[in-house]
């Protein structure tokens, strides 16, 4: 079988090297260099290691299949390793069409949603229409069904364009601390709204618990538009999870990261429920959460967006206590900041003076 996706005939594979009978290309067709070929790292590193983003190329044919490929070694460093590929075309092909239906149809359903909340609107505003107070309540809780159904599709669509490659990521050197101050309290009024504080810090960790206020600068490579939705999100759980208390902010770090941190004093998660709250519509069900509602994949779009900026997301939590969200981006060195920051200028500034040219 191996035999058959590689191209060899077994008897070809006799006394030569695993790495020079399996070819590895990329997405595009092109060829592995060695020292991104897994399987040469894995043998340096003794490291296992899983990859589903690359292909197999069969020699005889010039096939090319998509793989599922797993190396470990067999002890450490420069021992030999097993090589396990399979096969995953029709995988991925479902996969894919899997995404499709739901993004074509997460589209076309959004627009007649619009259309139910602006005539649903419409119908509660006194200057437009006049409806008596029990009309007025079937109303208010129609209205917020479909602004629910409306959020659910916009996710979904969100979610499928970043799986698709439909959403590029933009990154670009930013301060994160003056950042998500600018996003957290363009928020702060919703939290208010609740009749929750809402708290904004900022400073390294050592220094925040020594009491110490001093605001260090927290550079990082993101994209604005994509940290912001995280941000948002973030803080509307934050919001609708907690019933009394504060809503906190809080920008931190050390030599290496960032972290953003989204506190709160509500309702918490159970222990067991952490590890599954970021996949797909998952919520979790429980006397607390029956009566709030949601879509289920507000955190797995936060989950996917923070990754795909290179960082990572946990939650920790003390039911009945509250919740804490940290999302955490490597640190930029001030340096490596100044020296992206005067490349990244220059860049917008040469695209700008290009687009004019483009319009004549
Ligand atoms: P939802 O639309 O249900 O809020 P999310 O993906 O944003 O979907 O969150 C998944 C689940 O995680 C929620 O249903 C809720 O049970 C839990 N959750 C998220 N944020 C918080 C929070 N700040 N406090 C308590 N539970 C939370």
């Amino acid at each position: 079988m191996a035999c058959t996706m590689i191209g060899h005939n077994a008897n070809e594979l006799v006394g030569i090297s695993l790495v020079s009978g399996v070819t590895l290309v990329d997405k595009s067709g092109n060829a592995i260099a060695e020292n991104a070929n897994p399987i040469i790292i894995s043998i340096r590193t003794g490291e296992t290691s899983e990859h589903r983003d690359l292909s197999l190329l069969n020699v005889s044919n010039n096939k090319v299949t998509p793989i599922s490929l797993i190396v470990t070694p067999t002890s450490g460093a420069g021992s030999s390793v097993v090589v396990t590929m399979r096969d995953i075309a029709q995988e991925l092909k479902e996969e894919s069409e899997r995404m499709d239906f739901i993004s074509t149809a997460s589209h076309e359903m959004r627009t007649p949603v619009a259309s139910i909340e602006g005539y649903l609107g419409l119908a509660m505003n006194p200057a437009t229409a006049t409806v008596d107070a029990r009309a007025m309540d079937y109303l208010t809780k129609a209205h917020e069904s479909s602004q629910h159904l409306g959020r659910l599709f916009r996710d979904l669509l969100d979610t499928t364009k970043l799986d698709d490659g439909l959403i590029k990521v933009h990154l670009e050197p930013v301060e994160l601390s003056s950042l998500v101050r600018q996003f957290a309290e363009a928020q702060a009024p919703n939290v208010q709204a609740k009749g929750l504080n809402f708290q904004f810090g900022s400073g390294f960790e050592n220094e925040q618990a020594n009491g110490l206020r001093m605001s260090p600068l927290y550079y990082a490579s993101i994209d604005k538009d994509f940290l912001q939705e995280v941000v948002n999100n973030l803080i509307e759980n934050a919001v609708k999870y907690t019933p009394s208390g504060k809503v906190s902010v809080f920008v931190t770090g050390d030599d290496h990261s960032n972290r953003i941190i989204i506190e709160d004093t509500g309702i918490g998660i159970p222990r067991d429920e952490i590890e599954h709250i970021f996949q797909k519509f998952y919520r979790v069900d429980n006397s607390d959460t029956r009566e709030i509602g949601g879509t289920g994949l507000g955190l797995a779009l936060v989950k996917q967006r923070v990754e795909a900026m290179g960082g990572q997301v946990w939650a920790e939590s003390e039911q009945g206590k509250g919740s804490r969200f940290i999302v955490m981006f490597p640190r930029l060195s001030d340096e490596a900041y100044n020296q992206q920051k005067f490349l990244f200028d220059n860049q917008q500034a040469q695209l700008a003076n290009r687009a004019p040219q483009a319009q004549q």
